[in-house]
């Protein structure tokens, strides 16, 4: 990661380059919410390909499925969601800033523990330290109220009879519901998992720092069935291959860290995150959750459905563990991109940025540039021959030092460059991101060369 790299300015080249744009902003934005453009939405997808491919295709007991946002209501009374799910917030009456009662404590009193305190002592706590809003230094509150967390909507066919539906704050319910179905089906034997890729919804007030915390999410996560005697083993097991996987897309260890939880939810077992170095500094990018047979017991209880396992070698009957590992879309794209950026201070004296992405995961895995525009014939079959293996980009406006520099700020890994010598022996110069070196290939050689150096 460069040193100078600020969060403006990775939101800046985000939107300049395509990456990455302000939800909704043609209507001034829309707060906490983020739309992937033309290069971003290629390289979450890479991210998530990526993901895919190490936990669940290279895993033989782990099944992949594509749960529905709309679950039953009751989903999340057995999860507690209902219950429980939601912030205690009051706003300044001076300023209008809205907090969070807890973290206005935690600030103040590192010492005390918020997360055992009712609404009401937190009310008490706030008035008997006279604990003044950050913002404008008064102390002149409204009373705590609980700000829920799920987005509600509504489902009804008849005018007047609707149904309270949520839209679902985290996508791992769909795997427990769907424990018994895949057990079934792909005969799986404990332990097995199962993974999903989606989105989920939380209806957070509290500021966004761009792609770290947002109100829509995409969430990669599995959740392992385990019996409880292999369950620790499980656990740590996991909290390596996650390690792994991140420094596998590039991510440098110095920037990475195991953050192990002291408080824990009262079933779990075991709970850490990963945690990354970005712009904004040490935040969560992952987490790793021992969550006991917490889950599986609630939705026996609720849907009435005996959730146990037999296992047919012992005959044993149990109801399994569970670990979760769970990482989002979003936020690892945001790492990664923190990760990838350089401004390059070159021989002749300019600066260029440049993203280092790994080539599996840059949005564009070769650009294809006609050195002039009476090239364009020959370029374009280069164009629709390589389109056909990998994402290309095609650019044949402005000098071909524009050219490069564009594709350096996007993290394409090669550019190939059409020339006069093409049309007589059909080769082309291929540029390598990183070096700037050069070298000159058969059009014939360029898939297989381009295909060896993607590789994951
Ligand atoms: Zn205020």
């Amino acid at each position: 990661m460069d040193n100078n790299l600020t969060m403006d300015k990775l939101v800046n080249l985000c939107k300049s380059r395509g990456f990455v744009f302000q939800g909704s902003e043609i209507y001034g934005g829309f707060a906490n919410t983020w739309d992937f453009g033309p290069v971003g939405v290629e390289l979450k997808n890479n991210i998530k390909k990526a993901w895919w491919k190490k936990f669940v295709q290279e895993d033989p007991s782990a099944y992949g499925v594509d749960a529905a946002i709309l679950m039953n209501p009751r989903v999340w009374e057995a999860s507690g969601h209902v219950a429980s799910f939601s912030d205690p917030q009051l706003d300044c009456k001076s300023c209008k800033y809205r907090f969070r009662a807890d973290n206005l404590i935690e600030e103040k009193f590192k010492d005390v523990d918020v997360e055992k305190m009712t609404t009401e002592e937190m009310q008490k706590f706030i008035d008997e330290h006279k604990i003044k809003c950050p913002h404008c230094g008064n102390f002149n509150w409204t009373p705590i109220r609980q700000f829920k967390l799920m987005f509600e909507t509504s489902r009804g066919t008849v005018e007047g009879e609707k149904d309270v539906v949520y839209l679902r704050p985290e996508t791992c319910q769909g795997e427990y519901v769907n424990f018994l179905n895949v057990q079934r089906t792909m005969r799986a034997k404990v332990p097995f998992a199962i993974a999903q890729i989606g989105k989920s919804f939380r209806n957070e007030i509290t500021p966004g720092n761009f792609l770290f915390r947002t109100v829509e999410f995409e969430q990669m996560e599995l959740q392992m069935f385990c019996h409880p005697n292999e369950s620790m083993e499980i656990y740590k097991s996991y909290k390596d291959r996650a390690m792994k996987f991140v420094e596998e897309l590039g991510l440098s260890s110095e920037n990475l860290r195991f953050h192990d939880h002291e408080k824990l939810a009262h079933y779990a077992k075991a709970a850490c995150d990963i945690q990354y170095n970005f712009p904004i500094g040490w935040q969560e990018l992952n987490g790793i959750h021992h969550r006991g047979n917490w889950d599986l017991s609630r939705h026996s209880e609720f849907s009435g459905k005996n959730m146990e396992y037999l296992d047919p070698y012992t005959n044993e009957k149990f109801l399994p563990n569970v670990i979760e590992y769970s990482i989002g879309a979003d936020r690892l794209t945001l790492a990664v991109m923190s990760e990838a950026y350089e401004e390059e201070k070159l021989d002749n004296g300019e600066t260029r940025v440049v993203m280092h992405f790994k080539p599996f995961l840059a949005p564009f895995k070769v650009a294809i540039l006609p050195l002039q525009k009476n090239l364009s014939e020959k370029a374009k079959e280069v164009y629709a021959k390589l389109s056909k293996e990998f994402m290309c980009d095609y650019d044949e406006a402005g000098s071909i030092g524009k050219r490069y520099r564009r594709q350096d700020e996007i993290g394409t890994p090669f550019c190939v460059t059409i020339d006069f010598d093409t049309l007589e022996d059909d080769t082309v110069t291929v540029r390598d991101r990183d070096s700037m070196e050069q070298i000159r290939l058969k059009i014939e050689a360029l898939t297989s060369y381009i295909a060896e150096k993607i590789k994951f």
